[in-house]
């Protein structure tokens, strides 16, 4: 069989969930026996998010191959449970990037290097990129924006030259988007939709299906309208109505028939019925829970609830197999002091300080830290959580009274966490940090290792700073335990403190490996002892 390409994209509004659209579908074909992977292609010229902040675009989602991507290659890797990869996040910055630097290497040949045909043949030559490693039967395409913006035309321009190159059974272009419901009407609204059609037809994609996102359940009659009016079969219009959790999308894309859509339109033969009893599984234990606690979620990106997305998506996986409703309750650092922390603390089962870079929020991270650890309240530091972990233990257990990370104080005289060695020469930001996945040893009977259940781990990094060696021994004397070193360089990945009932700090960033089905064994730990701290309190 060749390889199939399906490209997603998006109409009337963005945040539409086009990821959520195309992960669904995915994990749909994947759970037919089908092999799938998922590429996003970004409009926008940054060459990768890793500069952005998270304000403007969510979280920087990390691959094990070290790729700084968008969050939706997170939705991808937690709907498939297979790793993505640097291919499968692509930008116009990267496009132009590779076109430009053959142009100056003169592979031109003279030419005027021009949109239609060289960018556009760029596009064209990634988007079938992970098709020829023969690795996948079926490629979904998400492409980022929504049509018509002035900056996605190349993309659709590349999706229109494909659909045209491809044999017809190995090409399905798919469009998202919204219905509108008018309150004071009472009415869905339909126009929108078909002035997008309208757009991606004039641009000459042509798509097979489109799926509705709405609020209400669309009539047969509306959605023969939808389909007279966009050209398409009746059947080809689904809905994807509002559901109560990301991880139900695919069960009701089912009932709306988006697989069998596919496998017709790309003549796959053999096909069998979706096996998703693990899915399903998890989908029962998150609706019936049976316990409750709240975690306190410290950071400085809380207004935007895409910022953790990792984070709040590993808290989800993991309440479920605890059977236990996970509320997460976002603190900013910046409004936490070491006056208040008790009252903006007050109720959380456990607390998680955040990840994060600069100056900003710091001293409420530290408060938190402190608060956790002498009140013994389940405590998880992810990368900046974790060095904030070790800078709060340096000044009140080992009485440094400025112990810093030399991120925010260059001149402290306790540099507990420091620049790593080859970041000291380092000054291009973009992708230049500790990036992907590195091996971590455990050391045996620490809690670390009690939670894997297993000596060597791999989990995502992203981060310039790292525990100060020289402070070793003396954190160790005064309690503080390293349980998870790198095998190769030494350097400190997790700092627990096993005088207390739940201490952890990890370098890494362990919520880029949590999925439904195989929940991170940290988070699913840190649960757990949120709902023992929970049951004594009653
Ligand atoms: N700012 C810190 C560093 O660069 C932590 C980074 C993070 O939390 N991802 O080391």
């Amino acid at each position: 069989m060749n390889t199939k390409y399906v490209f997603v994209t998006g109409g009337v509004a963005s945040s539409l969930g086009k990821g959520i659209i195309a992960a669904s579908l995915a994990k749909l074909l994947q759970a037919r026996g089908l092999r799938v992977t998922i590429q996003k292609f970004d409009p926008y010229i940054n060459i990768d998010p890793g500069t952005l902040n998270p304000y403007e675009h969510g979280e920087c989602y990390v691959t094990e191959d070290g790729a700084e991507t968008d969050l939706d290659l997170g939705h991808y890797e937690r709907f498939l449970g297979v790793h993505t990869s640097k291919a499968n996040n692509v930008t116009t910055g990267k496009i132009y990037n590779t076109v430009i630097t053959k142009e100056r290497e003169g592979a031109y040949l003279g030419k005027t290097v021009q949109i239609v045909p060289h960018i556009t043949d760029e596009i064209k030559r990634r988007m079938l990129l992970l098709g020829r490693t023969g690795d996948y039967d079926i490629i979904l395409t998400e492409i980022g924006g929504t049509v018509g913006d002035m900056e996605s035309q190349p993309f659709i321009e590349a999706v229109r030259q494909l659909q045209w190159e491809l044999p017809d059974e190995d090409c399905m272009s798919i469009h998202l988007t919204l219905i509108p419901y008018l309150r004071a009407a009472r009415e869905l609204k339909t126009k929108p939709t078909q002035h997008s059609v309208q757009m991606l037809q004039q641009s000459g994609v042509k798509p097979d299906v489109i799926v509705c996102r709405t609020e209400q359940p669309l009539t047969p009659e509306l959605r023969r309208k939808i389909a007279l009016f966009c050209n398409v079969k009746p059947g080809h219009v689904i809905q994807s109505i509002d559901a109560w959790s990301i991880y139900q999308v695919p069960l009701n894309m089912h009932e709306e028939h988006l697989d069998e859509l596919a496998v017709r339109k790309l003549q796959i033969e053999n096909f069998t019925q979706p096996e998703l009893g693990k899915w399903k599984e998890f989908l029962e234990r998150l609706k019936n829970p049976k316990h409750e606690v709240t975690i306190g979620l410290v950071g400085k990106y809380v207004e935007l609830q895409d910022a953790y997305k990792s984070i709040q998506e590993a808290l989800v996986h993991a309440g479920a197999a605890n059977e236990c409703k996970v509320n997460v309750k976002t603190i900013h650092s910046e409004q936490v002091s070491e006056a208040n922390v008790a009252e903006m603390l007050a109720g959380m089962d456990g607390i998680l300080v955040a990840p994060g870079f600069g100056e900003r929020g710091i001293p409420g991270k530290i408060a938190a830290v402190r608060h956790a650890r002498e009140n013994g309240i389940p405590f998880f530091g992810i990368c900046l959580g974790m060095q904030m972990a070790v800078v709060e233990f340096a000044r009140d257990m080992l009485g440094y009274a400025d112990a810093a990370s030399t991120e925010m104080q260059p001149a402290t005289t306790h540099p507990v966490i420091d620049l790593m060695e080859e970041q000291k020469t380092t000054t291009i930001k973009g992708g230049t940090m500790r990036l992907g996945a590195y091996a971590c040893k455990l050391v045996p009977g620490t809690l670390a290792a009690r939670i894997y259940g297993q000596p060597d781990v791999k989990e995502r990094h992203r981060h310039r700073y790292e525990f100060n060696d020289a402070y070793r021994t003396a954190f160790e004397e005064a309690g503080m335990v390293i349980s998870g070193t790198n095998p190769d360089t030494g350097l400190v990945e997790i700092v627990e403190i096993p005088s207390h009932p739940f201490f952890i700090g990890t370098q890494f960033h362990p919520e880029f490996k949590s999925t439904p089905e195989q929940p991170q064994p940290i988070f699913a730990a840190f649960v757990k002892a949120a709902i023992d701290t929970h049951l004594q309190k009653k």
